[in-house]
């Protein structure tokens, strides 16, 4: 067959031939003969040749023009083996004048590749991944041009799609092709959200189907590019007008953003990939794959995270192309989604009903996902470095989140294992659900009180099913966090509003908006701090920033219209902050009474104790507040002087340790001397063995995430507190650390459910 000598610019009948070509009947082997023909023609290349991948991980040469074609098949090499493997390790291509001269060159003599001297290889990326190499070669030593080097990418990106799409290796010898992994693989995280599952991976993010990579109008695919671009960068620079002056960490990500919004290199690689014959998305994807196998391998943390920001642009730009957000996607049943981060309300518009885990590439406990997901109660697993190259969609997965890991494509032993888990894990929630409406009295006949930590409407639903005697902590800076904007006075009222009528009565204790820190808003002015943490957060910000504050006690006694109102103040330091904040709750009854609207029934107005120093002035606190409640979470960050959010912190200090138990033992003591009704509202208040200690500590009221209610009731129902009291009290005296183990022992000794 003739095919014509045309030159690589303006290449579109090139990719179009190698579609024809690969779509074309006949055997495969056949099929990528011509490909490579095709493509050395069109590059004026005396050499083509393409290099695949096997499962082993061996490169084997599967197609050439130009070399010995008995070498097909024959020729192999390891891993990191020649430029092949060169080019496969650094994930981008190599340009060489004089290929023998270059360290890594590996002289294959079945090959007859002796006389040629320039050498152009590239990778076939899908995701980050190569899969694969193509290489073109010329007698003559020359540095190919950057067009040609594109134009081979764009070439390679082709193959890779119709080759990942099994539009062409299907049986024979194409067989054991690595396109896409296919080994099992397990993947340490981080646990997000407790709880296991096995399903089928649905990738958040999906690439483009091969079916959409080659435009059939140029002009108008550069025009939909061009609009999709200059939207976006209008949209980026909207958003930074909007922060004019701000010098904070959203600033800087958005002005990252902008600086790559307006790069003139990502914009001339997107075009040049469609005036090469690619969709607009095609070509998103395109670059993408290179700077992701160009940044993925960086070691230096900043250039990690401009990866990170490029993501986001190209996540952005897709969506732009679309024309809109996601639609619902059809899930299996049983998905397990796959992402690399997902924004506040991305999974929120996934069908419920079917997802049963989530894994993400990133992300961090406290971020918007992961309390979304523990909210739906589904188990979640984050951190998994490499997860979205190492997945395709509708690979079997599993997520155990109890162990923070996730296997891919796992062994059948393993599926029997995990599902024999999952049905151990069922067993106990059916009892647990059993004891729903068993108060919690312990076997000497101690109340205890469980409550519910809450913040989402979607914990709403969930409530009933628990038999929580209320709701606890409401932490109302979700809605703040999951919204698009500052939620208005409506928003807030009629949210405050639906709480309460969900809790049918029971107490509702809303803790006022605890923002700042890592909670930042984009559309929030906030400080750039260098210790969030402890900076201008919660309270501190309440108290400076009155409005935003007297707006949201406004809506929670509007909210409340005559009810029982329950109100916390989030990190009060001091008892100052706290005289300050009660007295703007007074103004707001009042101010809501003047205008002839009901007053709460009852009001009670407390603090959370979080920061060490109230501790030392409990006596001045106490008769100040209608009732406290303890953030273990924040007070043991403080007190240990150890983030809360940062990994290596986290099995650092053991709340069980006698420092933190004295600490809160004092708590209680003064609570107990002053009649101060007191809860523990932290995670610890959640886990069996913690709680467990502070039933003994003599705590009666513990406020937790859902799943937690009925593992502390079944260690409540089994438990003496009077003896668990004089075990745990003997072990505050000693120790020099965890004292974990000791009350794990004491647990047993008692017979303890835990
Ligand atoms: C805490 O700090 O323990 C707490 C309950 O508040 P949050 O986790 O929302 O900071
Ligand atoms: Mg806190």
């Amino acid at each position: 067959m003739a095919i014509p000598g045309v030159a690589i610019r303006g290449q579109r009948s090139l990719l179009r031939q190698i579609r024809e070509a690969l779509a074309g009947g006949g055997p495969a082997q056949a099929r990528l003969d011509m490909v490579v023909r095709i493509i050395a023609r069109s590059m004026v290349a005396e050499v083509c040749s393409l290099y695949m991948r096997r499962a082993a991980g061996e490169m084997e040469l599967f197609a050439t023009e130009g070399l010995d074609p008995a070498a097909v098949h024959v020729t192999r090499m390891k891993q990191g083996e020649g430029l092949v493997g060169e080019i496969m390790k650094l994930g981008r291509p190599l340009n060489l004048a004089d290929a023998p001269e270059h360290p890594a060159f590996s002289y294959r003599p079945e090959t007859g590749e002796d006389p040629y001297h320039a050498f152009l290889g590239v990778p076939l990326l899908r995701g980050g991944r190569a899969i694969g190499v193509l290489v073109v070669q010329n007698r003559t030593a020359r540095v190919y041009t950057d067009d040609e080097v594109e134009d081979l990418q764009i070439v390679a990106m082709v193959l890779a799609e119709m080759v990942a799409g099994g539009e062409l290796l299907v049986g024979g010898d194409l067989k054991g092709v690595e396109i896409a992994p296919h080994r099992p693989e397990r993947l340490k995280g981080a646990k997000f959200g407790d709880g296991l599952a096995y399903g089928v991976a649905v990738l958040h993010e999906r690439p483009v189907a091969p079916s959409q990579l080659l435009s059939d109008d140029v002009p108008a695919e550069e025009t939909r590019l061009s609009t999709a671009i200059a939207t976006l960068q209008a949209q980026i620079d909207q958003m930074l007008e909007g922060n004019a002056g701000l010098v904070d960490t959203s600033f800087e990500v958005l002005d990252t953003y902008r600086m790559f919004a307006h790069d003139r290199g990502w914009n001339r690689s997107l075009v040049d990939a469609v005036r090469n014959g690619l969709t607009a998305e095609a070509a998103v994807e395109r670059v993408r794959s290179e700077h992701r196998a160009r940044l993925g391998q960086a070691r230096d943390p900043y250039l990690r995270e401009r990866l990170h920001d490029l993501e986001d642009l190209n996540d952005r730009l897709l969506r732009h192309l679309s024309g809109e957000g996601h639609t619902a996607r059809e899930l299996p049943e049983n998905a397990i989604l796959i992402a690399r981060n997902l924004g506040p309300a991305d999974l929120l518009e996934y069908d419920r009903t079917k997802l049963r885990g989530l894994l993400l590439e990133e992300g961090s406990a406290a971020s918007h996902a992961a309390i979304v997901a523990r909210a739906l109660d589904i188990p979640c697993v984050g951190r998994l470095l490499g997860l979205r190259d190492r997945v395709s969609e509708g690979d079997a997965v599993i997520v155990d989140a109890e162990s923070g890991e996730a296997y891919l494509r796992p062994r059948p032993d393993v599926v029997k294992s995990i599902q024999a888990r999952i049905e151990v894990r069922a067993q106990r929630q059916a009892e647990f659900a059993k004891l729903r409406d068993t108060p919690a009295f312990t076997r000497d006949g101690a109340k205890i009180t469980l409550l519910m930590n809450a913040g989402l409407d979607v914990d709403l639903d969930i409530m009933g099913e628990t038999g929580a005697e209320g709701i606890g902590l409401f932490r109302t800076e979700f809605q703040f966090m999951v919204a698009e904007e500052m939620p208005r006075f409506n928003a807030q009222t009629a949210l405050y509003g639906r709480v309460m009528d969900a809790a049918g009565g029971l107490p509702v204790t809303f803790r006022t908006l605890d923002l700042g820190g890592d909670k930042v808003l984009p559309y929030m002015e906030a400080e750039r701090e260098d210790n969030p943490a402890l900076g201008w957060r919660a309270i501190r910000m309440g108290l400076d920033r009155p409005a935003l504050l007297r707006l949201q006690l406004r809506a929670l006694v509007a909210a409340a219209n005559g009810r029982e109102l329950r109100i916390m103040f989030p990190l009060v330091a001091t008892v100052d902050e706290f005289r300050a904040a009660r007295a703007l709750v007074d103004i707001e009854v009042a101010w809501a009474e003047r205008r002839g609207r009901k007053a709460p029934s009852r009001l009670a107005v407390g603090a959370m104790i979080e920061a060490p120093s109230l501790i030392w002035h409990l006596d001045a606190l106490l008769p100040l507040t209608d009732f406290v409640s303890i953030g273990t979470n924040d007070l043991m960050q403080y007190m240990f002087a150890a983030d809360r959010g940062n990994p290596r912190m986290a099995d650092r200090y053991d709340p069980l340790c006698p420092p933190a138990l004295r600490a809160l033992e004092a708590i209680q003591r003064a609570c107990a001397e002053t009649g101060t009704p007191v809860s523990v509202c932290g995670e610890m208040a959640g886990r069996p063995l913690e709680a467990f200690a502070l039933v003994a500590l003599g705590f009666d009221r513990l406020s937790m995430p859902p799943a937690g209610i009925g593992p502390v009731k079944q260690m409540v129902l089994s438990c003496d507190r009077e003896a668990a009291r004089r075990g745990v009290s003997a072990l505050l005296k000693g120790g020099a650390g965890s004292v974990r183990h000791e009350i794990e022992t004491l647990a047993r000794k008692i017979s303890l459910a835990v």
